[in-house]
């Protein structure tokens, strides 16, 4: 097995076109129903015969009632470690296409940009009477819906899912660029049985065009014998393994005494663990107890940041401290300046032992060498020796002082052309 992931880990190069394309497998481990007994029933509706138009014509309600039981078993599962790694390759790989067959958003949820959705979402929602005023799809998070089937916000009619149904053709845009994706290096199918058509001709369009083609699923599927390396293993166990075996994260920063691992979606547990304790929360956040949603947005915000410009929140670790973080280390873009602004705060435990200052000029010598930014500037509220005293041994200069949200502020800046 070993051997197998180091064979595509190989493949996996910076510069490499990756490609993936899963299927409700990826999903399993997250709790998500394959929504279909085994008798193929929901309710007393053959399942096949509430996923068609025809079916919302005759009955709505039903198949809506079907898709809103469906939105809050959904909401109630969270992505898995599957999601998670490829949402984190989205971040790593400059030239990374995932596309799912998936309707769930778990993708998305794990912090994964531009999936391309063969099968649409069920979190979209459109006008069934395809009315003038109205958007093809939109999302609506709504759980449940108060009333079925929905009405259309533009016209009052009846709002549809937006997944599709059979008998109804693909987005073309997506399975265009879904086509297009085939021309790559490494071609994964993960959690799929990849024979329902277009999933089976982007295999083969992939192989034609030369890449090498993996696939991973516990089960041994048509695919299997036409692929260059199978991986017969979970996706939430083959996915981590591989990513093991690629080495640190391209965003990753490391010094003497530290390591900072960008702060993504995956990284919610440790980044709440050290958000909610007592001796942060009494000098970094007023006292004020970080729920864990908050926590996930601060994680899919900075994984957006690095996903846009290369840099957002790092976790600081210490080579010799065990796994919870010693702090945080960052660059963000809504700060106080037109640039972007140096953020930092770490664990008492840890003060006065000079990890703000390592952590932070790694942060610097990232945006000065890596992004050539020009400027990076850093507020703390004053007074407040302690940051100042950090500000000034990493070369910051004191700029101005002044109000900032209420607060009165110290403004440090460090300019690259100085
Ligand atoms: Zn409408």
């Amino acid at each position: 097995m070993r051997s197998i992931l180091h064979r595509v880990a190989r493949a996996l190069g910076s510069d490499a076109r990756i490609t993936v394309m899963t299927g409700a497998g990826v999903s399993a481990a997250s709790g998500v129903p394959t929504f279909r007994g085994a008798d193929g029933l929901w309710k007393d509706f053959r399942v096949d015969d509430l996923a068609t138009p025809q079916a919302f014509t005759r009955n709505p309600r039903a198949v809506w009632e079907w898709y809103d039981w469906r939105r809050q078993a959904i909401a109630g599962c969270q992505p898995n470690a599957a999601h998670h790694v490829l949402a984190s390759w989205s971040l790593r790989f400059p030239r990374f296409t995932l596309i799912t067959q998936n309707v769930d958003g778990l993708h998305e949820r794990a912090g994964a940009s531009d999936v391309l959705r063969l099968h649409g979402s069920i979190w979209d929602v459109g006008c069934w009477n395809q009315c003038a005023g109205s958007p093809h799809r939109w999302r609506d998070d709504s759980v449940p819906f108060p009333v079925l089937p929905p009405s259309c916000p533009h016209c009052g009619g009846p709002l549809r899912p937006g997944v599709v149904w059979f008998g109804e053709l693909l987005d073309s845009e997506v399975v265009d660029r879904s086509l297009d994706a085939t021309r790559c290096d490494v071609f994964f199918t993960v959690g799929t049985s990849a024979i329902v058509y277009p999933a089976a001709g982007f295999l083969d369009h992939a192989r034609s065009h030369g890449a090498m083609t993996v696939e991973i699923n516990p089960e041994a599927t048509p695919a299997s014998s036409t692929v260059d390396v199978v991986v017969p293993e979970r996706a939430e166990l083959a996915l981590p393994e591989l990513d093991a075996t690629l080495g640190a994260h391209p965003l990753a920063l490391t010094t003497e005494r530290l390591r900072l691992e960008p702060l993504l979606p995956r990284h919610v547990e440790a980044a709440h663990q050290l958000w909610t304790h007592p001796e942060v929360r009494r000098y970094l956040w007023d006292d004020r107890i970080i729920p864990r949603e908050t926590a996930e947005e601060v994680a899919r915000a900075s994984a957006a940041d690095f996903a846009r410009h290369r840099f957002g929140l790092w976790l600081v670790y210490g080579h010799e401290e065990s796994g919870m973080p010693v702090g945080f280390c960052g660059l963000r873009t809504d700060g106080v300046g037109p640039g972007p602004e140096l953020l930092f705060g770490l664990y008492p435990t840890y003060w006065g032992r000079g990890f703000a200052q390592e952590a932070s000029r790694a942060v610097l010598a990232h945006a000065f060498t890596t992004l050539r930014l020009p400027r990076v500037t850093a507020a703390t509220d004053a007074p407040n020796e302690r940051s100042a005293r950090t500000l000034s041994a990493i070369g910051m200069r004191f700029d101005r002082r002044a109000e900032h949200n209420g607060l009165d502020t110290l403004f440090y800046s460090i300019d690259l052309r100085r």
